[in-house]
Order: structure tokens, then sequence, then C-alpha cells
């Protein structure tokens, strides 16, 4: 299948950042194969006519739990330990596959219609997740949840394992398969050096949350007499390439050993906001050279899946915290949304930027709307001015999953009929 896309405003997130005007993109097998100038003998089977829109890559949400999109607007307004032990925990331990199903389905169109093309989640029953990503056509790299609560721990470990094992490179090579153990609070000390051996021993990745909270970083402190980042590093975690949410309660010390090991940070201003946790210094990890992605965590805490209320947050909570308007500005926002995503996901050399090579996941913006006049400079126009809703194409490796705001491969109404039919079942068993 060859795919002409014409005369776009493209946002490259290359190496250069380069921003070409009035350009073409010419894609076949999946995989882009000229940007800028097209040869001429390229014959398409489909052209996409992309006057006055903007292209740019597909947006890697990093850090999610998709299935939650069941608990949007269930438990707001609360600090996070009643929130997730009072509130959350008990409605999820009634959890089954159906629910996860629905919720994931949601969950994922929310994703598409946003502009994300690929979203890295953490949750339980992982291979209904697996099933909708197959289904629907988006990336996603997956992480079955690992937890050591209700003597659940074997259990758990045996379901990741499986996980793995049976959907690593599965649905066209688009899942890739982490471990997920939730965080070092939630999962004792051989817990998770067993864990970092069955990673290790797949050549994979892990995700976690790591010092979220200042109450993660008083227990820490109390009961191994180190900060989580350091129980961590001394465990021999960062020995696999992990991706760690939040780090919100860093030091100094903590910031240069995320360096050290090169462990991306997944930052996610909505969610710490809301929970109350405060701000994460990521001008200061930027600057140390961490790569740092952005996500949305889960709808619970979010409420919703838009990656471009992320990178408007990140921009400006950043230059209020440091009071120096020149702290993560637009450009490395978007690089944050797109190329380091995809770094923290080991994917850097498939996605993140369109580059001649890569995958064909990317995204176009329908910049005929007020809000994007007058055009001074489109890459602020999609940090500080662009609507999620102003996504109107979706492409995952080639395949066009949203054309002109029409997705092609989900059923919208009934998703939303039958995810809300299972959140209210699920809440239904949870306050029996
Ligand atoms: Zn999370």
């Amino acid at each position: 299948m060859k795919l002409l896309i014409k005369n776009a405003i493209i946002l490259t997130v290359n190496q250069h950042n380069e921003v070409l005007e009035n350009a073409d993109i010419a894609l076949e097998d999946g995989r882009i194969q000229a940007i800028g100038k097209v040869p001429e003998n390229f014959q398409a089977d489909k052209v996409i006519d992309a006057t006055d829109q903007i292209a740019l890559p597909g947006l890697v949400n990093a850090h999610t739990h998709i299935p939650m999109s069941l608990f949007r607007n269930y438990a707001d307004d609360l600090p996070f330990w009643p929130w997730l032990m009072e509130k959350i925990k008990p409605a999820e331990d009634h959890l089954n596959a159906e629910h996860v199903y629905w919720g994931a389905k949601l969950g994922i169109i929310e994703l598409i219609q946003s502009g994300v093309s690929c979203f890295s989640d953490m949750y339980f029953y992982m291979d209904e997740v697996a099933t909708v990503v197959k289904e629907s056509g988006i990336r996603a790299c997956l992480s079955g949840v690992l937890l050591e609560v209700d003597d659940l721990g074997p259990t758990f470990m045996k379901a990741a394992i499986d996980f793995h094992d049976s959907w690593h490179g599965k649905a066209d090579g688009r899942i890739k398969a982490f471990f997920g153990p939730h965080s070092m609070y939630l999962c004792g000390p051989e817990y998770l050096r067993e864990t970092t051996e069955e990673a290790l021993k797949r050549k994979t990745g892990i995700h976690i949350h790591l010092s979220e909270s200042r109450q993660e970083v008083a227990d820490s402190l109390e009961k191994y007499g180190k900060s989580p980042v350091q129980h961590l590093a001394d465990l021999g975690m960062f020995e696999c390439r992990t991706a760690a949410a939040h780090c919100v309660h860093v030091s100094t010390e903590d910031i240069e050993l995320l360096e050290k090991h090169k462990v991306s940070v997944l930052n996610n201003p909505t969610s710490n906001m809301k929970l109350a946790n405060g701000f994460a210094p990521i001008h200061a990890m930027l600057k140390k050279g961490i790569n740092v992605a952005l996500g949305t965590d889960g709808s619970a805490s979010n409420n919703n899946v838009n990656l471009f209320e992320e990178m408007h947050l990140a921009a400006l909570v950043n230059k209020a915290v440091t009071e120096d308007a020149e702290s993560v500005p637009a450009q490395q926002v978007l690089r944050m949304a797109t190329i380091n995503g995809a770094k923290a996901l080991g994917l850097e050399n498939e996605i993140g930027s369109l580059e001649v090579g890569k995958r064909a996941d990317l995204i176009l913006l329908d910049a005929t709307k007020p809000h994007y006049f007058p055009r001074h400079n489109p890459v602020s126009s999609i940090v500080y001015s662009a609507q999620a809703a102003d996504v109107s194409t979706v492409l995952v490796n080639g395949k066009v999953l949203m054309e002109n705001y029409e997705l092609k491969t989900m059923d919208v109404a009934e998703t939303m009929r039958e995810a809300e039919r299972m959140a209210f079942d699920l809440v239904n068993r949870a306050t029996l």
C-alpha cells in the first residue's frame, strides 16, 4: 500500500526540529519513504490532501492505565491515599476481563481521537488490553501489573510472564511487552529483584511508579533508610531499561542516580496536581540530560487521556515553579510528547519523529480554525493553542485509523454504551 500526504506543514521532530512548509510525505508498506519532496514516479494508491493541516509524529502517551476510563469522574477531590485505598482499589478488587476489555476500548478510542498513536500501559487483565490494541490498530507497550498484596504476588508474576511471552512483538509488531511492578511500596525488595531478573532474561524493560507522593518517600526512608530511587538502584532494577512514572519528590542525589542509570522519567502534570502530590522538577531533570516523556496517567486521576493538555501544562507549570519563562520551551515539550516517549519505550529507531525509514505513525491537525491564526509559529501553536479535538487524521504503521475525524476501526456508540454499563456494574459490585 502506497500513500501520499500532500501539502502539509510538517513538524518533523527530527534531530534539528525541522519544520517543512507545503511539503509531502510518501508512505509505503507502513514506513516513511520520502518526506519534503516526493519522487515524481511515486504512484500512490491513496492521496490525502493535507492543505492547511499540520502533520506531526503521532503522540506517545507514556504512562496510562487505559481501562481506568471506567473510573472517569468516579473518585474526585480526594487526597492520594484515600483516593487509592478507599475508592479505587475496592472497586478494582471486583474487576473482571469483560470490564477491562470495554474500559480499554473506550480509552483507546479517546487516545486515537486525541492524536496518540502509541501508549504505555500498566494494568490488570492485560490480555484484554492487548486484544483491543490488536483490533484497533494502535501501537502500545503493555505491562502486566505486579503487586504483592493479598498473597497474590506469585499469581501476578506468572500472569506478567505469560503476558510477555504470548504478546511481545505481536499485532504486526505493534505490541511490545514490559514488566510493570506497581511501585516500591506495593512490591517488596525480593519481588522487585525477581521482576528485574525476569525482565533482563527477556531483554525487555520495566514500567513502575516512583517517588509519586511525599508519603512514599517518608515510608521508604523509615523502612529502608533510603529514598525510593536509591532503593531501586541498590536492588539493581536500573540494569533494565526503566521508565519511571512521576518522580515528583526527588532529591538532587536522586536526579543524579536517574541520570547515571539512564532511567526515563514519565511526567504526568495533571495527575500530580489533581492528587495534590506536587510538581516534578522536570526542568532540572532535562538540564541534566534525563529523558523525560509525558503521560496522562489513568482517567481516575486526570480525567482524560488528552496529551495536548499535558503538553500545555508541562510548559506552564515548569515556568511557574522556576519563575523562569525560558524553562521547558514549546519545542522541548513537543519532543517530550513524541521522540522522548519513543525513547522511554526503546522505540526511538521506529517512531517518535517523521524521518525516512521510520514507521508511518503520524497525525494531522486541522489548522483552519481561528485559534491557529495568525500562523506565526506552528510549534507554539501545537503546545499553546491546539486542542485535541483538532486532530483530524491518525495513521499507525501506515494504516489510517481515523480520517477526517471518522474512526475506521472501532464503533464509538457501542463502546460508550457498553463501557458505561461495565462501569456501573463494577461500582455496584464494589459498594454492595
Ligand atoms: Zn499511574
